[in-house]
C-alpha cells in the first residue's frame, strides 16, 4: 500500500470513536494507565491479546519515554492486528509520571497500535501530533475539554501529515547527518580555533532545519550521544532491529528523514563512503 495515498487527508477521527476515549483515567501510574487503555481496545475487540501488547509497549517505553512534551504521551506498538490501526485516548485529571524527559507529568495519553503493513504510519502520526501540539490554541482546547465529547471533537481534528511538510530541495537527511558529526566532534576537539569553526558550521545547519526536529535531535544526542542512525540492509543501526520492508525501501536512496519505530532515533539511508 502506498502510504502517502492511504493517509492523504486522514484525520484521527478516521480511527477513533468516542468509546475509545477515557475522560477520567482511574490509573495513577504508567503501567496501570496502559492496562486501562488496552482494556478499552480489548472490549471494543480491536485487539485480542492484551499481555503481549502491553509487554511490547513497555519495552518501547524503556528505550525512550514516549512523553513527547506538552504533557502528552504517545505510547505505541507495532503489532499484527486485524485492522490497520487501533487508537485509544486517556485523560488524567491528576497527571501521570511517564518518565518524561522534561520531568513533567502527562495528562493526555494517546495509545496507538498499528499494523506493520503500513510502513511510516508512526511518522505521519508523530508529525501530525507535533504540528497540532505546537499551536497553543489547540493545546488549550485539548486540556480544557470539559467532557468526553469535547475531547473527542478536538482530537478528531488532528490531521496525519508527512514528516516533512515542505518539500525543499535541500537534503535534510544529509544535513542532519552532518550536524551529528559536527556535534560529536565538538565534544572531542579541544583546540579553540577548530571549536569555533565547528560551532559556526553547526549554527549554519541549524538555521535550515525545523525547530521540532532539532528539539528531538538535541534530546536524543543528550541521551544517547547520537541521534541519527543509518539504515543498513534493512536494519536500523541505532537498535539493530529490522524495519518494515515497505519503509525500508522507502528510505533507501531517499534523502528523507524517518523515525525508527523501535528506538525512536532518526533513520536515514546509508551514506556512501566518500
Ligand atoms: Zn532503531
Amino acid at each position: 500500500m502506498e502510504i502517502k495515498n492511504f493517509l492523504k487527508g486522514s484525520y484521527f477521527s478516521d480511527f477513533l470513536n468516542p468509546s475509545q476515549i477515557i475522560f477520567d483515567l482511574k490509573a495513577n501510574d504508567k503501567i496501570q494507565a496502559l492496562e486501562e487503555l488496552l482494556d478499552v481496545l480489548a472490549k471494543q475487540k480491536l485487539i485480542k491479546n492484551k499481555k503481549p501488547i502491553l509487554t511490547r509497549i513497555i519495552d518501547r517505553e524503556q528505550l525512550e519515554s514516549t512523553a513527547i512534551g506538552h504533557s502528552v504521551a504517545l505510547p505505541h506498538a507495532r503489532i499484527d492486528t486485524d485492522g490497520d490501526m487501533a487508537v485509544v485516548i486517556g485523560r488524567s485529571k491528576e497527571g501521570i509520571d511517564f518518565d518524561s524527559i522534561d520531568n513533567k507529568s502527562v495528562y493526555i495519553i494517546i495509545l496507538i497500535i498499528w499494523n506493520p503493513s503500513i510502513p511510516g504510519l508512526f511518522n505521519h502520526l508523530f508529525a501530525g501530533l507535533a504540528q497540532f501540539l505546537r499551536r497553543p490554541g489547540f493545546r488549550k482546547r485539548l486540556f480544557e475539554a470539559k467532557n468526553k465529547s469535547e475531547l473527542y471533537k478536538v482530537i478528531s481534528e488532528i490531521e496525519l501529515s508527512l514528516p516533512r511538510p515542505d518539500d525543499k530541495i535541500i537534503s535534510q537527511a544529509s544535513l542532519l547527518w552532518k550536524l551529528q558529526k559536527i556535534e560529536i566532534q565538538k565534544k572531542k576537539r579541544a583546540a579553540k580555533e577548530k571549536k569555533k569553526e565547528l560551532v559556526m558550521q553547526a549554527d549554519l545547519i541549524r538555521q535550515e532545519l525545523n525547530r521540532a526536529l532539532l528539539d528531538r535531535f538535541d534530546r536524543l544526542m543528550e541521551r544517547y550521544g547520537f541521534a541519527v542512525a543509518e539504515l543498513d540492509e534493512g536494519a536500523c543501526q541505532g537498535c539493530n532491529i529490522n524495519v518494515a520492508t515497505g519503509m525500508s525501501s522507502a528510505i533507501e536512496g531517499s534523502n528523507d528523514i524517518y523515525v525508527c519505530e523501535n528506538c525512536g532515533k532518526f533513520l536515514i539511508a546509508k551514506k556512501k563512503k566518500s
